[in-house]
């Protein structure tokens, strides 16, 4: 469904990424595990066509998407929830999910039945629900934060990018957003899941990739990460346990 392979990425002279392959069949659920300033957010920026990558490929159900822009990729049917609290906050919740179902109204799209998965989206998210006519602005951070999870819902994607979704939620919060990823499983959507709570994130993917400075370290099913002893001992101790 999404194969990325030797993809490179910088920030001016800067070279962040060095070459990442890794791919996420139809269906599935893959995670990509790393400390902080691994390249984690810098390899969806460069998926979803927010950074252009400077070498590498990234196919997309059958097609080169490499250096499209953002809007043409999300077309294609790929969401992109980024990272911290991108909402337009001067609209209403449910103006913010309807935006997110936008190519579907333009028809460059499928567009489906977009009130149904309206409703389908706030039933998987109630705290949403119960808040539709606010404005965005006025969400908590983790609220907000469960927005733009929703959004990207809304395009009805072949594939979702889900970057940090939990950051900054209460720790009640925080299962809630895992169920909901596994409920978003079970509908079978296909997602890439950058988390910091690893254990969490191995726990609902299918397989992993540990990303260390811009390379893949280690790659495998989930339940074999688990127990590996290095990626153990980096990434799934003390206080990253969920
Ligand atoms: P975190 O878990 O802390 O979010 P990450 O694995 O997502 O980390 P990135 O955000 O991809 O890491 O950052 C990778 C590297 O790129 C870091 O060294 C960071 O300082 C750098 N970087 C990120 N964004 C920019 C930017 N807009 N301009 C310059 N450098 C950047």
């Amino acid at each position: 469904m999404l194969s990325i392979q030797n993809l490179h990425a910088a920030y001016g002279k800067v070279e962040v990424l060095h070459g990442i392959s890794l791919e996420v069949p139809k269906g599935k659920v893959v995670t990509l595990i790393g400390s902080n300033g691994a390249g984690k957010t810098t390899t969806m920026r460069a998926i979803s066509g927010m950074l252009k990558p400077k070498q590498g490929n990234v196919r997309f159900d059958g097609k080169d998407v490499t250096g499209m822009d953002s809007f043409r990729i999300a077309r294609a049917g790929l969401a992109h929830s980024p990272e911290g609290r991108r909402v337009f906050s001067t609209m209403s919740v449910k103006d913010n999910l309807l935006l997110g179902a936008f190519p579907r109204f333009t028809r460059s799209r499928p567009r489906g039945d977009i009130n149904t998965d309206l409703e389908k989206a706030l039933e998987l998210f109630p705290r949403l629900k119960e808040r539709q006519d606010q404005l965005a602005g006025t969400l908590s951070g983790g609220e907000q934060q469960m927005l733009a999870m929703a959004r990207a819902i809304m395009l009805n994607p072949e594939v979702v990018l889900l970057d940090e979704p939990s950051m900054g939620l209460a720790p009640i919060l925080v299962d809630e957003v895992f169920r909901i990823i596994s409920r978003l499983k079970e509908r079978g959507v296909t997602m890439l899941l950058v988390e910091q709570f690893a254990a969490a994130a191995l726990n609902v993917a299918d397989y992993g990739y540990v990303l260390e400075n811009g390379r893949i370290s280690v790659h495998g099913p989930a339940e074999s990460l688990k127990n590996d002893p290095a990626v153990k001992a980096a990434y799934l101790g003390g206080g990253h346990q969920h």
